[in-house]
């Protein structure tokens, strides 16, 4: 069984290149490759990013500042009653 990434044999003793791991309907590769391979994509859960229209980045990367803002906020006010 070879990695669909890097064609080395996935259940050897290296591990080096992360766990086994199969992917639906593709084939089977080593952890590390198969996130590599998300990160040169770019997807993002089953989004992929580079499909996505400029505009609608725009609006992507405000709703996910917004939600990180809010989410900070919300986390410092829990620590604050909390002491
Ligand atoms: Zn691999």
């Amino acid at each position: 069984m070879r990695c669909m990434f890097c064609k080395k044999e996935v259940l050897n003793q290296d591990k080096s290149l992360g766990r086994p791991i199969s992917l639906p309907r593709r084939g089977i590769a080593h952890s590390n490759c198969a996130e590599e391979d998300l990160i040169e994509k770019r997807i993002f859960g089953s989004i992929h990013i580079t499909e996505i229209s400029l505009d609608d980045l725009y609006e992507l990367r405000e709703l996910v500042k917004t939600e990180i803002d809010d989410r900070v906020k919300h986390n410092n006010e829990q620590a604050e009653q909390q002491e």
